[in-house]
């Protein structure tokens, strides 16, 4: 079954779920129908709808990934469009949490829609039975519930919950579109409150805070704690808190005190502390109110304040002492074993966590994998509970435990000392119910180069860069430095590549799996050279860096760039020097350089203004394309989305985008792999450039930038050399300027930046702060 069997969805609901999840299925390309109910005083009656969607555009971090998908959500409302919903495929409700609501909308649902149209609800508390209690057999069939997180584009977790009666076929349907269309990892849960990541997390959140109020301890010391060194999110569960809205801590213990059972763990755990009942009471519910945990008070220039669990008072927000060495990176076991109140309570967060989480298998989830998955894709924990535990030791867990005389969940007794995950020729294994290791199984069109690490070793390594076999004739170009940033070594890796892949393979993707594709080039290292004037080193740099790219632009085969997240300078050079793109959706690429007073040095510079050159709509003559490379070249734009890097001419038009990005390597490989038959490389191109004159042009239209503030001194100063590259020198449009004669520019450019005072001063800053400096 393909995802195409949907070809269109309707949302109802237009608040923050469901306008959300509709801005995602557009996102897929896929039209989408978005209801709300009439506003009471509406002359306008579909005004919550069409508000919802005007919003979105305005909202950062956006929900829509370009205008083109805002363009592909339809409005309306519940009451002269319902039935609209028959030329629909699925049907996802997200209105108010509300039982009453919900089965009145899918009454009426029931009479319209299409048989085998799936529908779903988003529902984060109700369980499916009573949702479909009334409805029909046929119905009941087609429905399931589908849980999406907040916000619908960003958060990669999609909890599915079949009933007893839901059609395999439609919950098939539904999961493929999910996971390949929405990029959702979809998680399958069983029908037990709160799922799976919502149970855990709020528990949680509970221990976190009962354990910080009942220890006296401090805010920060409580979130430098359960914090970074935890693996989960560095805000802590405080910070964690004030950013979901503590107002939404009542409404989630009371709707899971009252559908768990009643020996849950959770509901000897689950209390309301009167400071926290105050806040709420005051409008302090966190970063949407007054404040919360922490505020930035406004009096005192948005000094950052924390308030004090004891008094209720606010004030200046410290560094504390929280854990050293080992303990704070990661050591689990370290952690919970420091001395004191930091073991203390990072005993009493993670130990109840870990042995509530492992409870939870096969209560609410069929096996761990299901668990660890929801954890860190729905609440961004770096590791899953049982990832968790087999840092602390199963046994270790259980013992620990059974020593302070708690329960030893089932799960725990089952491993014993084994692990719950574990390699076994060269591939990733976790330990099933049955006591058995079972394949980490992966779906079909998923790759990873993890897997592929664990099974083989590397064709070529050094510090900064690795190349691997990726199967079927085709290897893969991996950055493994810090941020993966380039430098020479990436350099000489690629060099060394070139004459391996075109001997023995047949195409080359670059790609790998940090969370960034690449932050760029190494500025540490160019700041080192800076300060001992290794200038003949960094022009050794940019030079060698031009010819690695050149040399994969040309090999005999070809070479696609995957990206996901972002890809920086030097990062974005290369991608312009593919044959084509596989780019994840989140995809945040740009030529940044001006930012820190330099210009594109690896051939970024000719490589725009091909494409530019080439574009659709660009008016003909030298000028045009110039004129637009400057403009997005100078002002360092980076895309917020693989759709907008289209826009912006970093992808090409028939560059290809996948939205899930476990699979983005195997799109990658097979695009790469399409390419090959017949492959030619391109011919080096020949540019026709305005020259001088084109140079005083956009001389003039940055200072009409300057003369508007939006522009510094120094800014005028690296877009006129930026200007000298693109306008060819001292060219004349009559006289062809070759690749070789645009990358010498680029270099002398890039030089001359180098060693001025304000371009060192801005590439410091960045390294100290990861901010530009507006010198
Ligand atoms: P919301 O309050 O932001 O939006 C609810 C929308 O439903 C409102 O626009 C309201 O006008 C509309 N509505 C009310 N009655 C309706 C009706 N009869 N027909 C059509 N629309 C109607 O709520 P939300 O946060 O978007 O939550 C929606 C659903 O998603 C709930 O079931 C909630 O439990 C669930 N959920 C919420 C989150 C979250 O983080 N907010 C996360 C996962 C799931």
């Amino acid at each position: 079954m393909s995802q195409d069997t949907i070809s269109k969805v309707c949302v109802i609901g237009a608040g923050t779920m469901g306008a959300g999840i509709a801005a995602q299925v557009a996102n897929a390309g896929v039209p989408v129908l978005l209801l709300d109910i009439v506003p009471e005083d509406g002359a306008n009656r579909s005004a919550i709808a069409e508000g919802a969607v005007a919003r979105m555009l305005k909202t950062e971090p956006a929900p829509f990934m370009s205008k083109a998908a805002a363009r592909l959500v339809e409005t309306g409302n519940i009451e002269d469009d319902l039935a609209k919903v028959a030329d629909c495929d699925w049907i996802i409700e997200a209105v108010i949490e509300r039982l009453d609501i919900k089965q009145g909308l899918y009454e009426k649902l029931e009479a319209l829609k299409r048989p085998g149209a799936a529908v779903s609800s988003n529902t984060s508390t109700i369980p499916l039975e009573k949702l479909v209690e009334g409805r029909s057999d046929a119905f009941k069939a087609d429905f399931l519930i589908t849980h999406f997180f907040n916000p619908p584009r960003y958060m990669r977790l999609m909890e599915i919950v079949t009933g007893p009666a839901t059609d395999a076929g439609v919950a098939t349907r539904v999961r493929l579109f999910a996971d390949v269309a929405l990029g959702k990892t979809v998680v399958d849960a069983n029908d037990t409150p709160g799922f799976i990541a919502n149970r855990i997390g709020t528990y949680w959140i509970q221990l976190g805070l009962n354990a910080a109020f009942d220890m006296g301890l401090s805010v920060e010391l409580a979130d430098a704690i359960a914090g970074k060194p935890m693996g989960v999110p560095k805000t802590g569960i405080f910070g964690l808190v004030d950013l979901v809205g503590i107002d939404l801590m009542p409404h989630l213990q009371a709707s899971l005190t009252s559908t768990l059972a009643k020996d849950d763990p959770y509901q000897a755990i689950a209390r309301t502390h009167p400071l926290i009942e105050k806040m709420i009471g005051e409008g302090y519910t966190g970063r949407k109110g007054k404040g919360g945990f922490y505020r930035l008070n406004k009096e005192k220039g948005r000094q950052k304040e924390v308030i004090d669990l004891a008094s209720g008072d606010y004030h200046a927000a410290d560094r504390p002492a929280g854990p050293r060495g080992a303990a704070a990176k990661g050591d689990l076991r370290k952690l919970v074993e420091t001395k004191g109140e930091i073991g203390a309570y990072a005993w009493a967060v993670l130990g109840g966590t870990l042995a509530y989480a492992a409870r939870l298998v096969p209560e609410a989830a069929g096996d761990v994998l299901a668990v660890d998955a929801a954890m860190k894709l729905g609440y961004n924990w770096k590791m899953g509970p049982f990832e968790m535990i087999d840092k602390l030791g199963a046994s270790w867990l259980a013992e620990r435990l059974a020593a302070e005389g708690q329960p030893v969940p089932a799960i725990l007794t089952l491993a014993g000392d084994r692990p719950f995950y574990r390699v076994e020729d060269g591939q990733r294994e976790y330990l099933g119910l049955d006591g058995e290791y079972h394949k980490v199984p992966r779906p079909e069109g998923v790759l990873s180069l993890a897997d592929v690490k664990l099974a083989t070793r590397p064709l070529l390594r050094n510090a900064s860069a690795a190349l691997w076999d990726i199967g079927d004739g085709v290897v893969c170009l991996e950055f493994t430095g810090k941020m993966n940033a380039l430098d020479g070594e990436v350099m000489k890796l690629i060099v060394q590549a070139l004459p391996l892949v075109q001997s023995q393979y047949k195409a080359l993707v670059v790609y790998n799996e940090g969370s960034h594709f690449s932050a760029g080039a190494n500025l540490g290292l160019a700041m080192f050279a800076v300060n001992i004037a290794a200038y003949s080193e960094i022009e050794k740099l940019v030079a060698g860096g031009q010819m690695a790219y050149k040399g994969l632009k040309y090999a005999p085969f070809p070479v696609v760039g995957a990206p996901a997240g972002m890809a920086l300078g030097g990062g974005c050079e290369i991608l312009l020097h593919c044959d084509a793109i596989q780019a994840h959706a989140e995809l945040y690429v740009g030529l940044v350089e001006c930012g820190v007073g330099l210009v594109p040095g690896w051939g970024g510079n000719g490589e725009m203004l091909e494409r530019a050159r080439n574009a659709a709509r660009m008016p003909r003559g030298p000028m045009p394309p110039v004129a637009k490379v400057f403009e997005t070249v100078s002002t360092a734009t980076v895309s917020k989305s693989a759709a907008q890097a289209k826009e912006l001419l970093f992808l090409r038009p028939d560059d290809a985008i996948t939205m899930n990005r476990d699979r983005l390597l195997y799109d990658a490989k097979h695009k790469a792999l399409a390419l090959v038959e017949g492959y030619t490389p391109p011919e080096p191109p020949e540019f026709r450039l305005p020259g001088p004159s084109g140079r005083t042009g956009l001389a003039m239209a940055a200072e009409s930038f300057h003369k508007r503030g939006l522009a510094t001194d120094y800014d005028l100063v690296v877009s006129d050399y930026l200007a000298e590259v693109l306008t060819g020198g001292e060219a004349d449009v009559t006289d062809p300027v070759s690749e070789q004669e645009l990358l010498k520019l680029e270099r002398d450019a890039f030089m001359k930046l180098v060693h001025s005072s304000r371009s060192v001063a801005r590439i410091e800053h960045m390294l100290e702060t990861g901010k530009p400096l507006r010198n």
